[in-house]
């Protein structure tokens, strides 16, 4: 029998998986070209070319022992102080290999920070709609996930509501720009009054409030919009990173944390995030694609091709009558659902071979993630069948 904690975790299994799985099961009966599955955030854009051949380099040049060997549990220290540079050079900061741990991509950084930083009972709060893992993920180390209700008129965070659920037992507050499912990215001013609410809420409860910045998407923006640098706005900031999207590499599992020398109890939040790589059995981020993602920091993915999806689907549904705030980064249109049940709608959906996720999955009912990141052909395919189900309401 297996623990009545995981016994509840396999009941709610993803919503997303499923549909991924579904959509597999639909393909097999109409042929794939006929189910139009934009369920899964998997990145559809090629690696880019130097991966390749960073990946064959690292394996004929270098010796054997330094690529595939065990190593200190926050990786390579040469990666570290490369990507430490990187980031410097990129946003002005002063970063060196200590403030970096290389992890098992961003769930794997974000389950060593939480782990690092949570007692049992200690609150996390997070702002609708969310990456749904995040439950789960604070529920690993017997957190308390606390939700901030969304902001339908542009997805930035309610602020208002964020002060009033701040207490003595916030231990940490997650926040991901570009957003996954919103694509919205959150503006410099909503960062500093974000900021300014933790310094007076730090100050009232004499405690430490982490933010962590979960970055997956920092790569992915469009039309040239700025993705502010977090540690810079406020002292307690952890950014968690990934080169999941940034470099489609979902498979490899590879990401850091960059933790500054100005969070409070830096030193022992290092010590603890080293430690929680080892026991939470990563032990460290795989080696080989530490080192190759270390000759490739300034490559990235040809983010023009999302672009152009984004700029299809957003234009056609638009004008079909579906509402929908222009995504700024990220791969993911956040649309209103047509009836106010989301579940039904996605469960319409399924009708024309359309697989989307209900926002209730990412704590926003009302809504649905539509992932952009296929085929553009694919797009274009599915056009009529959302003008269809749009009809079905709209008429
Ligand atoms: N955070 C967000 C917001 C995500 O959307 C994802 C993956 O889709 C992750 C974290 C996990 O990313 P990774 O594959 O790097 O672990």
């Amino acid at each position: 029998m297996i623990s009545e904690k995981m016994v509840g975790l396999v009941k709610n299994s993803s919503v997303i998986r499923a549909m991924f799985e579904e959509g597999k099961r639909l393909a097999g009966i109409y042929g794939a070209e006929n189910v139009y599955d934009f369920s899964l955030g998997n990145p559809s854009v090629e690696p880019p070319k130097e991966i390749r051949e960073a990946l064959l380099q690292v394996i004929n040049e270098e010796a054997p022992n330094l690529v595939h060997g065990y190593m200190n549990n926050s990786g390579y220290e040469d990666v570290r102080e490369k990507i430490a540079t990187s980031i410097n050079h990129n946003f002005g900061t002063d970063f060196h290999c200590d403030n970096i741990i290389m992890t098992v991509g961003a769930a794997g950084g974000l389950n060593v920070i939480l782990k690092t930083l949570l007692n049992p009972g200690d609150e996390v709060v997070v702002f609708a709609p969310f990456f749904g893992e995040y439950r789960n993920y604070i529920g690993n180390f017997d957190g308390q996930i606390v939700i901030i209700n969304p902001n339908t008129v542009d997805f930035q965070p309610n602020l208002k509501e964020f002060e009033q659920k701040l207490t003595a037992k916030t231990k940490a507050v997650i926040i991901n720009t570009p957003n996954n499912p919103t694509g919205v990215v959150y503006s410099e001013q909503t960062i500093r009054e974000l900021a300014a609410v933790l310094d007076r809420k730090e100050k009232e409860f004499d405690s430490s409030i982490y933010l962590i910045a979960d970055e997956p998407y920092r790569e992915l923006a469009y039309d040239g919009v700025e993705v502010p640098y977090l540690t810079k706005f406020y002292h307690n900031t952890i950014v968690g990173y990934s080169f999941s999207k940034s470099l489609s590499l979902p498979g490899e599992r590879i990401g850091y944390l960059v933790i500054p020398k100005e969070v409070d109890d830096y030193e022992d939040v290092v010590a603890g995030a080293n430690v929680a790589n080892r026991i939470l059995g990563y032990v460290n981020a795989p080696s080989l694609i530490q080192r190759a993602v270390a000759k490739c920091l300034e490559a990235k993915v040809e983010v023009e091709i999302y672009n152009r999806n984004r700029e299809l689907l957003y234009n056609s549904l638009v004008s079909y009558g579906y509402e929908c705030v222009k995504p700024q980064g990220a791969f993911y249109l956040f649309v209103k659902t047509l009836e106010v049940d989301d579940k039904a709608f996605c469960e319409a959906a399924k009708k024309y071979n359309l697989l989307i996720v209900p926002g209730s999955a990412f704590g926003c009912p009302g809504y649905c993630r539509i992932a952009y990141c296929v085929d553009y052909a694919m797009i274009e395919r599915s056009l009529p069948k959302f003008k269809l189900l749009a009809k079905e309401y709209l008429a």
